[in-house]
């Protein structure tokens, strides 16, 4: 099969969260199914540079607003997979994040940039059908590619099967119903059947409506979103679109992430040569200023710091931990209240808690290897990557029963020492400060936490049964879309 893959970030390119590591890894199991797999995304400044990416061809002005767009093609990584990059230096040439600027405030013309990757990506899809080279699917992802879906469905005829991805329903990408005009949208857009949700338009909306198949990034993450709770205004639709929405667990690239290969790393270990787990301890100890104890046990956070990630939980928990002899060490950044209290903690014990504020990927290596415990305390969490990065370096995550959470990680006290990590129930402190307390446990439990760890890293997370998955699911689609007159 042809599929373009349209997205706003995709690692090695550009990176805030898990989004940009599972379309890179999505699109490498595809391909080495036999797939060829486009990537469509913006070109952020440095990003042609550092891709190598060469002209491919013009696409005029889509929007038909004087922003002249073009598409620069290079591999993605040595996988066999392409990234075409989407020029248009008006748009997507400035410093800062992809999204906002350095100050952290959203683009104010981010309905435009998004309208602009989502049209290119439509456009791409219909001439390639009417050049007989046919992409057979366009796979959109969270709001800023959503739109990709409604375009396809509103011009209609020769159109490739859409699917979407929801990978966290929260970001819902939600302008004035004045911007309609400017993106193409036909009137019939304003409608609570389509972008219309709440007096606004939103174009995560616009992927839930049109797209041939809904996806979420895990099975429990799919049944809360379709519950009022969790669904945060759209279960009605979700659950209106029946079957055509399916969850289906990410996975992780296990070459990027791998404690036998790890070039932060440096001695690799694995589960049957774990030695260089207590090298990576030490060595990070070492980095953060810790006190070089080898009986404290290392709790890790690497996670954006916001509300979602229940970060407030996890720092009401450091007290009683700390009160057993713990270390704890948090990269991050987010809120700035939630940035603050880490570091009012870490003033606070000097020795015993290490902080470091931003985004530094090798940093996160080192720290899913030289910790003993790692904390996803998520208030929801639609799947969740960083769990089973622990899980693979030998880290037993502590997490709550919530999202992507609940389907990966076992907790080792209700499964009688069969289980991979902890997990509680409420998102309150007591129930954050009572997993973690029984994590140092079974830490202390030199056995015990021996053959937790050994049944951590054996757990697979591969992308092979999720990419088959959806390979079956863009079948399905495009069988659909084949019955549609
Ligand atoms: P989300 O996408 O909601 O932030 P995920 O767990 O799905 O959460 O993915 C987060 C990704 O971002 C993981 O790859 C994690 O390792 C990475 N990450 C988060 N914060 C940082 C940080 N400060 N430095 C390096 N990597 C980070």
């Amino acid at each position: 099969m042809r599929i373009l893959q349209v997205a706003s970030e995709a690692v090695p390119l550009c990176k805030t969260g898990g989004l940009a590591d599972v379309v890179t890894a999505l699109s490498e199991a595809l391909v080495e199914r036999g797939d060829e797999v486009t990537v469509l995304m913006p070109a952020y400044r440095g990003t042609i540079a550092r891709a190598g990416a060469t002209p491919a061809f013009e696409l005029g002005d889509p929007l038909g607003l004087g922003h002249a767009a073009r598409v620069l093609a290079a591999p993605l990584d040595d996988s066999g997979a392409t990234v075409h990059l989407l020029q248009c230096d008006a748009l997507f040439d400035r410093p800062g994040g992809p999204y906002g600027d350095e100050a952290g405030h959203d683009w104010p013309d981010n309905h435009l940039r998004f309208a602009l990757l989502a049209r290119a990506a439509a456009q791409i899809a219909l001439a390639s059908a009417a050049l007989g080279g046919s992409i057979d699917v366009v796979h959109a992802h969270d709001w800023q590619a959503a739109l990709a879906t409604a375009y396809l469905a509103w011009w209609g005829v020769g159109r490739p099967a859409t699917v979407f991805t929801v990978h966290n329903l929260h970001f819902t990408g939600r302008f004035p119903q004045a911007i309609l005009p400017a993106i193409g949208a036909p009137s019939s857009a304003w409608s609570p059947a389509d972008l219309e949700f709440y007096g606004e338009a939103s174009y995560l909306k616009a992927g839930l409506v049109h797209a041939d198949r809904v996806t979420t990034v895990s099975p429990t993450y799919a049944d809360e979103i379709r519950t009022p709770e969790g669904g945060i205004g759209f279960d009605g639709l979700l659950r209106w679109r029946g079957d055509a929405v399916r969850g289906v667990l990410n996975g992780i690239d296990t070459r990027t992430w791998d404690p036998a290969s790890d070039p932060a790393l440096s001695i690799p270990y694995d589960a049957a040569h774990p030695a260089g787990k207590r090298d990576a301890r030490a060595a990070l100890q070492r980095e953060l200023g810790l006190d070089p104890q080898t009986s404290a046990p290392i709790f890790g956070v690497v996670s954006r710091l916001t509300w979602q990630k229940g970060i407030d939980l996890w720092l009401g928990g450091a007290p009683a931990v700390l009160a057993e002899g713990a270390q704890l060490v948090v990269l991050g950044s987010g809120e700035p209240g939630l940035e603050q209290a880490c570091l009012s903690l870490a003033a606070a014990y000097p020795g015993r808690v290490a902080v470091r504020r931003g985004y530094d990927e090798a940093l996160s290596h080192r720290i899913f290897a030289g910790t003993d415990l790692f904390g996803v305390p998520s208030r929801f969490e639609p799947c969740g990557l960083t769990q089973m990065y622990a899980m693979r370096y030998g880290t037993p995550p502590i997490v709550r029963r919530t999202g992507g959470l609940a389907d990966t990680v076992l907790d080792d006290d209700a499964t009688y020492g069969a289980g991979t990590g902890f997990v509680f129930e409420l998102p309150t402190v007591e129930a954050c400060t009572d997993a973690m307390l029984r994590a140092i446990g079974a830490f202390r439990d030199p056995g015990r936490y021996a053959a937790l760890q050994r049944r951590a890293m054996g757990r697979r997370h591969d992308w092979t049964a999720s990419a088959g998955i959806y390979r079956d699911l863009y079948l399905e689609a495009a069988a659909d879309r084949r019955r549609v007159p």
